[in-house]
């Protein structure tokens, strides 16, 4: 298993000065990278339409240029431009790593057949981290000793450890990152234990939960998460600075303070958010032993509910978060189809169409009255307890273990007079 946790650093000036300096040269390599990436792709490859269809003079084949060819070539960067030497070399092929990573994720279609972006040219102040590939173990560019960071070529400052590792896990990777209101490291920690999984025979509550607009989440028991107030407040706020921003002079003195502001505020607006996030999972994971969810990766969500994919983002760290949660606390979590969720009645299963709008479900059939996305969150958590094949009553009730118990005992008496009758013939 694997967690990240982000701890406040406090370099000195002359770190500060260190590391934005290797943040600039970073870019700077990255768009070369790129650049060369780019110029090789356009090298070898001719749009269909430019080809002539007699001879194509190609000229020189260039030498594949790929994450082996750059990370080869960084010797040669060193020794062309001296400034570079600075930088710790597993740094700066983690830079590369990165791109070759954001590269890939353009050329190749994952199983969904969905491609990333064109991996872009940063411009000045664009690229905010760099990665220490290996922390704690011998030849690591980083180390946690107490509550001091130490980073090769750069050197030692204090990091404020607000948690604790946690019991089992290791420091993998450091990554220094640059925000707003200052400097940050942030660790990925693995534990190489799984963690043990409820078996499917003793879980006891089951939940289903739907993500909505109204409403943050809500549970198929009828809970209802409501997106906080002040998050949206924030979010006011944030609009109001973001058009302050836009009046102010490009670049000028006025325009960089205001985008800091900008920028602070939105770290608020996201740790808020964050923070509920958490809040919510952790509840959920007390309460159930096995938690459904929709899989909202599903492209086809966006065309049935077209207004969840505003805040896509949003729903998806929350799931996010309530499957990290679950998972370290051994509970069972379930993503099913998210087709028909809402339209099917989860009292008769008859389909019931409806508009966003239609905030109650009412069924004509059987008379099943109750809010939408109540009934929705019923129905994902039927589909998900019949796709692990789970029988729960209906109600999701307390006392689920009582009706199996029962059954038990009874068989345990059948035993017993069998026995009995067994110990009866045996002594007759
Ligand atoms: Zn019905």
């Amino acid at each position: 298993m694997i967690v990240t946790h982000e701890y406040r650093i406090y370099p000195s000036l002359d770190q500060t000065e260190v590391m934005d300096t290797w943040l600039e040269l970073l870019r700077r390599h990255w768009n070369y990278a790129l650049g060369e990436r780019l110029d090789y792709l356009s090298r070898t490859r001719e749009s269909i339409n430019r080809c002539s269809l007699v001879s194509e003079p190609i000229g020189e084949i260039p030498s594949r240029v790929d994450y082996y060819s750059q990370q080869a070539a960084i010797k040669e960067t060193k020794r062309l431009f001296p400034e570079y030497k600075g930088i710790y070399t597993e740094t700066q092929q983690g830079n590369l790593r990165r791109l070759d990573k954001a590269w890939k994720k353009w050329m190749v279609p994952d199983a969904t057949g969905k491609r990333g972006g064109k991996p872009r040219f940063k411009k000045v102040g664009k690229l905010r981290s760099f990665i220490f590939p290996r922390v704690n173990c011998s030849k690591a560019g980083a180390h946690v000793i107490g509550n001091k960071l130490k980073l090769s070529k750069i050197g030692e400052m204090r990091i404020n450890l607000h948690r604790p590792f946690p019991d089992g896990f290791t420091p993998k990777t450091c990554t220094i990152i640059k925000k707003a209101d200052g400097w940050y490291a942030s660790i990925v920690l693995k534990d190489a234990s799984v963690p043990e999984i409820l078996p499917l025979d003793e879980v006891k509550t089951a939940v289903g939960i739907d993500v909505g607009l109204k409403e943050l989440a809500v549970t198929s028991d009828g809970e209802m998460f409501p997106i906080q107030q002040f998050y949206r407040m924030g979010q006011k706020r944030l609009a109001r600075a973001q058009r302050k921003l836009s009046r102010k002079q490009k670049r000028s003195k006025n325009y960089l303070k205001q985008l800091n502001k900008v920028q602070r505020l939105h770290q608020k607006v996201q740790r808020q958010r964050k923070e509920q996030h958490y809040k919510v999972a952790h509840q959920l994971v007390k309460q159930y032993d096995f938690i459904a969810v929709e899989n909202l990766n599903i492209r086809g969500l966006a065309k049935t509910r077209l207004s969840k994919s505003i805040l896509d983002a949003g729903w998806g760290q929350l799931l996010t978060i309530v499957e990290a949660v679950a998972v370290k606390r051994g509970s069972h979590f379930v993503k099913v189809r998210p087709h028909g969720t809402s339209q099917d009645c989860s009292g008769c299963g008859t389909k019931v169409p409806k508009d966003l709008s239609v905030r109650l479900h009412q069924c004509p059939h059987c008379g099943l009255e109750m809010d939408r996305d109540e009934n929705a969150a019923i129905n994902i958590r039927e589909r998900a307890l019949s796709e692990v094949g789970l029988i729960l009553p209906a109600c999701g009730g307390l006392d689920n273990s009582q009706p199996v118990k029962q059954e038990t005992s009874s068989w345990d008496g059948i035993q017993l007079s069998l026995n009995e009758a067994l110990g009866i013939a045996h002594s007759a």
